[in-house]
């Protein structure tokens, strides 16, 4: 669900999260690993930069193993810990408690210096929405949580999930905004569908999806449509794609609405293969 955020809205998503942020040691920050810069909210860094941050790529089932791996290494260079994960078939999702105990150590080295018993990691989930945040508390918790609505403002009482005994986990996401910076930024968020497609022109997704595969995934194009070669102009390959797929109206003219849905819903369901928008910058 996309919901519409008001100024007022992202106030109070900040203060939520500030709020819960009291409780905790650990902050997981959540990204689609298709797009990891893109599915980041812009005010991110300011507002948990007093906890330890332990980034999650998740949908990495769905991104170029690659470039996953070239994030993590993005990620890690500015100081967080990073790792990929699938909340959908649970892959990696066992390594996090452990990377989050890692990101604790000191404080538990102090408490065992002063005598204490070191507890479990308090941790929040904190993403955008449709990041995958509800599936990978369900994936930890073991059981389906029920799902707070994607507008802040529907609260309900904040319970702790046990994971294992190394976390603890609060059962309510923080959700935060995606960013609104530029046309490149939103055009990721709606081929990678976390943000309606009504939002954007349906077109112009598919033109800088094509034009994007053109540059870095030309053989999987090639593959997939059937051509001999990616033509230059965009419109061209548009026809090319749609004369391929037999997407003529009357007149012999080259269904356009139809061709683009077609490539972004086989972006989306992966039949494109494995691809991620965004590399990182060096
Ligand atoms: P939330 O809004 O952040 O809570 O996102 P959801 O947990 O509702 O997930 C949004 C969509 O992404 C759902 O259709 C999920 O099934 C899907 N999803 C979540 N995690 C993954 C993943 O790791 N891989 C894939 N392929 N899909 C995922």
């Amino acid at each position: 669900m996309t919901i519409q955020w008001f100024p007022g809205h992202m106030a109070k998503a900040r203060r939520e999260i500030t709020e819960k942020l009291k409780m905790i040691d650990v902050v997981i920050e959540l990204v689609d690993a298709r797009i990891p810069l893109a599915s980041r909210n812009p005010m991110i860094d300011e507002i948990v930069s007093s906890k330890p941050r332990l980034i999650l790529l998740n949908k990495a089932d769905m991104a170029d193993d690659q470039k996953t791996n070239e994030w993590k290494h993005y990620f890690q260079s500015l100081g967080h810990k990073a790792l990929p994960i699938d909340s959908q078939t649970g892959k990696g999702v066992k390594a996090i408690p452990g990377a989050a105990r890692e990101l604790m150590s000191d404080k538990i080295d102090r408490m065992i210096e002063k005598g204490m018993k070191p507890r479990a990691v308090r941790a929040l989930i904190l993403g955008i929405p449709n990041v995958g945040k509800s599936t990978l508390i369900n994936r930890l918790a073991g059981k389906k949580i029920a799902k707070t609505g994607d507008r802040p403002g529907i609260t309900k009482k904040q319970q702790w999930i046990k994971v294992g005994d190394e976390m603890d986990l609060l059962d309510t996401p923080g959700i935060l905004w995606p960013k609104f910076e530029d046309q490149q930024t939103g055009y990721k968020l709606a081929a990678t569908g976390a943000i309606k497609d009504e939002i954007l022109d349906f077109q112009d997704i598919s033109v800088f999806v094509l034009k994007f595969l053109s540059i870095h995934y030309p053989d999987r194009l090639m593959d997939r449509y059937k051509l001999e070669s990616i033509p230059e102009d965009v419109v061209e390959l548009f026809d090319e794609i749609g004369k391929k797929r037999g997407f003529l109206m009357s007149g012999g003219w080259i269904d356009y609405d139809k061709t683009a849905e077609t490539v972004l819903r086989e972006l989306r369901s992966g039949k494109l293969g494995d691809v991620t928008l965004e590399t990182p910058e060096r």
